[in-house]
């Protein structure tokens, strides 16, 4: 959560602190600040607002009014204290010795606060933030040692996951940062040096980064960036280069990154499947990672994910299991790591997360190693923590997802997943060679089929202004068609703040009917050849107690009319890959409800994108 970024060079750095902020907003919001070290005294310049970071470009004029070439910024998402002027990072020890700014939790701050309150500090915010400033602080004055070694102490004396920027008074000119488990990059180029939370920040300044690893620090100063282990010895870095242009992470004339994002799926997906394409056209997992062997060994896959990566997981676990024959069980991040999970050592454990730095399910994946099990990530940002540590990786080429309710990102995990199972069942022997060809073809059509269900947009649009404030909408599906509705329901209330509720399409009578007044929305997805009478028969079911019915189902199931009151068609699919059509009219109908309300899309309230705290 939260945005740090962070300059020092020969520019003002405080149009460039606010303009990264910018790109950063999507992962926090309720405050924002900035710290800029004057060029003409000793002073450093904090000026912080609650609110969206524009009243802090108003605030400034832009970075006009805060002069200084070195500086740190940061946008909150809270989580100790109330969103507040006072809470707003930058925070600073009481003589302004140490300024900093913080992404993350410190889980012994009451701890921490007590020890730091008997050495005679006393603290005015409530954040757990303020306290690990002064605990920087107070290691730097007690041991008369340097920036590098005041933060080692302070690491090693903190429990909780941070991506911290601080600047120290003696030195100007320079920002010390350090992480650990909370994601942080730091980029070069001509004109001095920048940290940024993500890429898109500092991406219209350079491409050439670095990627400091957990537990590292850095000493940032305007000829480049230098590394240290936790015991202040140098680390050598590669140079990367990112190769997302910058446009990438525009919203190229869409009024939000949301529609713009659900407009790029089909190139998503086409550039996942192409990722694993070779020039023969046939599917090649080398670079994911896996050899045949190790997947004819595999005696059953764990998923772990959170949000909707959880439910692209929910969706898989109905394709690997039918197509490749293998057990599979799906987690949520923050239950697995708490749950003392019994794990086969010849399992496979699949993580998914589009950001690579969600904090439960990188908790998840080092619980897994620390077992001895294989591990898979289905990742989107590359050099992300998840990337770097699972033992194989397969990257969704969806590009920067800006939008907090994803999209592409969710589309490229399902591609993912249905080139892993299409594989395994190959390699496992658990299909024909027929099948198998079938498969590779029919995903290829996928992103076009996407085209076209967007391209019918607008008849979504005047279904969503008809139902823009309905209280509750419940999907309502069976089998790959659940999953859907989980995807469906989550798009729906994160966006347009309507309550909605997912139900497996049998489990309704058995408490959730009791809910379906007259007029109440209940939409069905019917994609499954196998369960379309059983989920009919649901629908009817609420139908007769008042329900106004949706359905969603494929071209040629036009009987469906007699039915439901609306309906949407997809394009026809193999019934594996259902997903992929299914949720685009539901990702519409979120993002046309929230727009109708009148609300910000792109930053729902209390979200962030990118789950960096447990
Ligand atoms: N825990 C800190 C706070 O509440 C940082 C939160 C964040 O990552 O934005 O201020």
């Amino acid at each position: 959560m939260c945005g740090i970024v962070g300059f020092t060079g020969e520019c003002q750095a405080a149009p460039i602190l606010l303009d990264g902020l910018s790109k950063l907003e999507y992962r926090g919001y309720d405050s924002a600040g900035i710290a800029v070290k004057r060029s003409d005294s000793d002073r450093v310049e904090v000026v912080k607002v609650k609110g969206r970071l524009q009243e802090l470009v108003n605030k400034t004029n832009g970075g006009q009014a805060v002069e200084g070439h070195c500086g740190i910024g940061h946008t909150r998402w809270a989580t100790h204290g109330e969103p507040s002027v006072t809470n707003a990072h930058p925070h600073s020890a009481d003589d302004d010795n140490v300024v900093g700014v913080h992404n993350g939790i410190i889980e012994n701050y009451v701890e921490l606060r007590t020890k730091l309150s008997k050495k005679g500090y006393s603290f005015y915010s409530q954040t757990d933030t303020e306290i690990l400033i002064k605990l920087v602080d107070y290691y730097y004055k007690k041991y008369q040692i340097g920036p590098i070694d005041a933060i080692a102490k302070t690491m090693v004396r903190v429990r909780g996951s941070y991506a911290l920027a601080v600047m120290f008074k003696d030195y100007p000119g320079e920002i010390y940062v350090a992480r650990k488990d909370s994601p942080m990059i730091i980029g070069t180029n001509a004109e001095g040096t920048f940290v940024a939370s993500d890429v898109p920040a500092i991406l219209s300044y350079t491409r050439q980064v670095y990627y400091i690893g957990n537990l590292e620090m850095a000493r940032l100063n305007r000829d480049g960036a230098t590394f240290f282990d936790l015991n202040g010895d140098e680390v050598k870095k590669p140079l990367v280069e990112i190769k997302w242009d910058a446009e990438a992470a525009e919203k190229g004339g869409y009024e939000h990154f949301m529609m713009k994002e659900i407009h790029e799926q089909p190139k998503a997906v086409r550039d996942t499947i192409a990722s694993v394409l070779n020039e023969a056209g046939e599917l090649d997992l080398t670079s994911v990672g896996l050899s045949d062997e190790e997947i004819r060994d595999i005696s059953q896959i764990t998923i772990v994910a959170c949000g909707s990566a959880y439910h692209a997981g929910i969706a898989a676990q109905y394709v690997i299991e039918d197509l490749a024959q293998i057990p599979v069980r799906v987690e949520l991040g923050s239950e697995f790591r708490y749950r003392k999970p019994l794990l086969d050592p010849k399992g496979l454990v699949v993580v998914i997360t589009q950001s690579g730095e969600t904090a439960d399910t990188l908790a998840a994946l080092r619980e897994a190693k620390e077992l001895g099990v294989k591990t898979l990530a289905i990742v989107n940002v590359v050099g992300s923590s998840i990337a770097r540590e699972a033992d194989s990786v397969f990257y969704t080429l969806a590009g920067p997802e800006i939008a907090v309710a994803t999209t592409k990102g969710y589309s490229t995990q399902l591609i993912a997943c249905y080139l892993l199972a299409m594989q395994f069942a190959k390699v496992r022997g658990c299909i024909q060679e027929s099948y198998y060809q079938e498969l590779v073809s029919e995903i290829q059509t996928l992103p076009e089929k996407i085209d076209r269900i967007i391209e019918d947009k607008e008849r979504i649009q005047w279904f969503a202004s008809k139902f823009a404030h309905a209280h509750d909408i419940f999907f309502v599906g069976r089998g790959v068609d659940y999953a859907i509705c989980m995807e469906g329901s989550l798009k729906v209330k994160e966006v347009s703040y309507v309550h909605s509720e997912a139900y497996a399409a049998g489990e309704l009578k058995h408490g959730t009917i009791s809910l379906i007044e007259d007029g109440t929305l209940v939409i069905g997805v019917l994609t499954q050849s196998a369960l379309y009478e059983k989920s009919l028969s649901n629908l009817k079911e609420v139908q007769s107690r008042g329900a106004y019915l949706m359905g969603l189902t494929t071209y040629g199931h036009y009987e469906i009319e007699d039915t439901v009151d609306f309906n949407v068609y997809v394009p026809k699919t193999d019934e594996h890959f259902s997903a992929s059509l299914a949720v685009i009219p539901l990702q519409l109908l979120g993002y046309y409800i929230a727009v109708a309300r009148g609300l910000d899309v792109d930053k729902p309230r209390n979200l962030a994108k990118s789950v960096t705290v447990e």
